[in-house]
């Protein structure tokens, strides 16, 4: 459950974004898979998740958009490290409940249900 604290001011998070902006997307993702998960909602019978995700268009395809779900790098799997610095090119589905992922890493978890997928 989240803990709800004081509201920040409008200058409280300008700094925070500009902050998180000077991070590789590697490490950005590391901050938000800390941050997304205790925004959850379960009850009811329904979880709800917060989750990253990137939306590609194609110019060719105006109609045409892939949203793929980030996944979260196996930090033990790169020794505590958060996997290869380089874009979110590592795509793949959920072997488990089926959700498209993308990450930097080929090894990482689904920000879903949270079972392991290795992504080419
Ligand atoms: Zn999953």
């Amino acid at each position: 459950m989240r803990m709800v604290g004081r509201v920040a001011s409008d200058h409280e998070r300008d700094q925070l974004a500009a902050q998180l902006m000077t991070l590789p997307v590697n490490e950005l993702v590391d901050v938000l898979r800390r941050v997304l998960p205790q925004y959850t909602e379960e009850g009811n019978g329904l979880r709800t998740s917060l989750v990253l995700a990137t939306a590609t268009e194609y110019e060719d395809e105006p109609d045409g958009i892939d949203v793929t779900l980030v996944a979260w790098p196996d930090r033990d799997y790169y020794d505590g490290g958060l996997g290869p610095d380089q874009g979110l090119w590592e795509d793949g589905d959920c072997g488990k409940c089926g959700t498209e992922v993308s990450s930097n890493a080929k090894r990482a978890f689904c920000p879903v249900c949270g079972s392991g997928c290795g992504l080419t």
